[in-house]
């Protein structure tokens, strides 16, 4: 089950991308689900009357963090979707056609190296390509940025001594712009009435840097969730009839948030393999036996983050990137074309549960057949 969760900027955040110190710091454009769940799990502590020794104890705490049964998902400005490391805008105009490269690359044709926009009568743009960064969202009739505003805040070093500013100390620090709204989803397996009416309270939250000098407070919502996209049959087969005249069955697999899977010695690996999907399934083993990954888009990331209990920052992780994007294919005969786009749609959907590890601290999200490959207006 999906809940939705809403949370709305009551003062400036700051998640530092990466941790440390500096004069120059940056934030993140979205809160990962570990920040916030994290966050949420304090706050249950401080109204249940936990502490680090006791809270394992409680039954809801336990349901809610431990168990493994509730996923914290990113939060994404109003809700929009990280642009697929395949996507590729004109460098030039803004208003150009945004085009994605992961199914002509699927089909082997050759890659744009410039915008082919053309105005009436008049000529090409020829502008640069480049991979637009942040989210965007569909709106109906086509894509749309979806700005995150961030502001630059500074502040100086006070001397202990003098109580007076330090020379030469002074420091930046980005923040995200109070009164934004950012959304993500929580998905939850089997949790108790107690557990679940937990999660679904309206709170007050504190969340990244300085939140001692007011930064980072926050109000969490969270709704029941909406209906999903179109059902993934019709995605599977809408992708697949641009396939057919290949003589292959094919499907894509677009990550909302950052992935972790291995490798067999415990390295963090850069693409995601069949037997991945098929362990996020829950499908049988071999269910995609035959399937290749013919084309990908993906880059690496560095996850962090704080233990609260040790009162010490977590060991770096590398990650794949939210917004790679792979296609697996498969040379299937036409009289079984059907039948197993039909087997394909059976389990498939169930991989959006979350892909590789640390699915409750929001990693892994993914999208079989996103639209944005085969629908949306993007060649
Ligand atoms: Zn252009």
């Amino acid at each position: 089950m999906k809940l939705e969760a809403t949370l709305w900027l009551e003062s400036p955040l700051s998640i530092l991308r990466q941790r440390g110190t500096g004069n120059q710091l940056e934030t993140l454009r979205h809160v990962p689900g570990r920040v916030w769940r994290g966050a949420v799990a304090s706050e249950i502590m401080r109204e249940r009357k936990l502490t680090t020794e006791t809270a394992h104890r409680d039954a809801v705490f336990q349901e809610l963090f431990l168990a493994g049964k509730v996923q914290f998902g990113d939060l994404r400005p109003e809700g929009g979707a990280p642009w697929p490391l395949s996507a590729r805008e004109c460098a030039r105009v803004d208003k150009h056609e945004t085009r994605d490269l992961l199914v002509k690359a699927g089909l082997g044709e050759d890659l744009p190296q410039e915008c082919d926009w053309e105005h009436l009568g008049d000529r090409r743009c020829e502008g640069k390509l480049k991979a637009p960064e942040g989210f965007y969202e569909w709106d109906g009739l086509g894509l749309k940025k979806v700005e995150a505003p961030v502001r630059l805040t500074g502040h100086t070093a006070i001397s202990y001594y003098t109580l007076r500013p330090r020379e030469g100390q002074f420091f930046t620090c980005e923040v995200l712009d109070a009164n934004l709204r950012l959304e993500g989803s929580i998905g939850i397996e089997e949790v108790s009435a107690e557990a679940a009416a937990e999660l679904r309270k309206t709170r007050e939250l504190y969340l990244g840097r300085g939140s001692t000098r007011g930064l980072g407070r926050a109000r969490l919502e969270v709704a029941e969730g909406r209906d999903g996209d179109e059902e993934i049959g019709e995605r599977l087969r809408r992708l697949n009839a641009l396939f057919e005249a290949k003589g292959k069955v094919v499907f894509t697999v677009t990550l909302r948030s950052p992935c972790l899977v291995y490798d067999e010695w415990l390295c963090t690996r850069s693409w995601l393999t069949t037997g991945d999907i098929e362990e996020a399934a829950g499908a049988p083993e071999g269910f995609l036996e035959g399937y290749r990954l013919e084309a990908w888009y993906s880059r690496m990331v560095t996850i962090s983050g704080w233990n609260a209990q040790a009162g010490l920052p977590r060991g770096d992780e590398a990650a794949i990137a939210a917004g790679a994007a792979f296609l697996f294919a498969k040379i299937v005969e036409a009289s079984q074309r059907d039948a197993e786009i039909q087997r394909l749609a059976g389990w498939l959907g169930q991989a959006e549960r979350g892909i590789g590890e640390r699915l409750e601290e929001g990693c892994g999200e993914a999208v079989v057949c996103d639209e944005f490959h085969c629908r949306r207006r993007v060649r």
